[in-house]
């Protein structure tokens, strides 16, 4: 039941509905979780008919950053505004504490281990310890520095062999 149908369309975007649409745009890299369930996107701002959209990329080395800009164009165009612009912004810093934690669950589910929390520490160039995400045992190796892209990190375990994707904590 919707209430108000009889009403004409908003001239003035609701901040809910832009915040709604947003949480339907996939991370580019990872699939089931969203830019939103990821805490990319740090401020939803409706001026008149205009919408302004900042976010913070998860890693500067992810080369997705054009593809997560234009999607959120896409989603608040598909809301029928036609004034959207797009911000990025590094400050402050996306970490990866900044992931719901709703979505943390899901990248387990996704096969992905889930970062270690930062813990203040911005930029860390030590593997933080992880768990396997299929047995969850905590005897696993880095195999390599980086996975199929800068933002991950292949490890083994070795309690079941098999190997997976790691983020990197940032
Ligand atoms: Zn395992």
């Amino acid at each position: 039941m919707v209430m108000g149908q009889a009403e004409p369309a908003a001239a003035y975007p609701d901040p809910a509905a832009v915040w709604a649409a947003l949480s339907q745009v996939p991370d580019p890299e990872i699939p089931v979780v969203s830019i939103v369930d990821m805490g990319m996107v740090r401020e939803v701002k409706v001026d008149g008919e205009g919408v302004s959209v900042t976010f913070t990329p998860t890693f500067s080395g992810c080369p997705a950053l054009h593809v997560i800009r234009q999607s959120i164009e896409d989603a608040v165009r598909g809301l029928g505004v036609n004034d959207v612009e797009v911000k990025s912004t590094l400050t402050p810093p996306w970490t990866t504490d900044s992931i719901l934690p709703d979505a943390r669950e899901r990248l387990r589910e996704y096969g992905i281990a889930p970062p270690a929390p930062a813990e203040g520490s911005l930029i860390s160039l030590e593997p933080e310890p992880t768990s396997c995400p299929r047995c969850g045992s905590f005897n696993v190796r880095m195999t390599a520095s980086f996975g199929p892209t800068l933002c991950k990190r292949l490890y083994v375990c070795d309690a079941c062999k098999e190997p997976f994707e790691g983020f990197k904590s940032v």
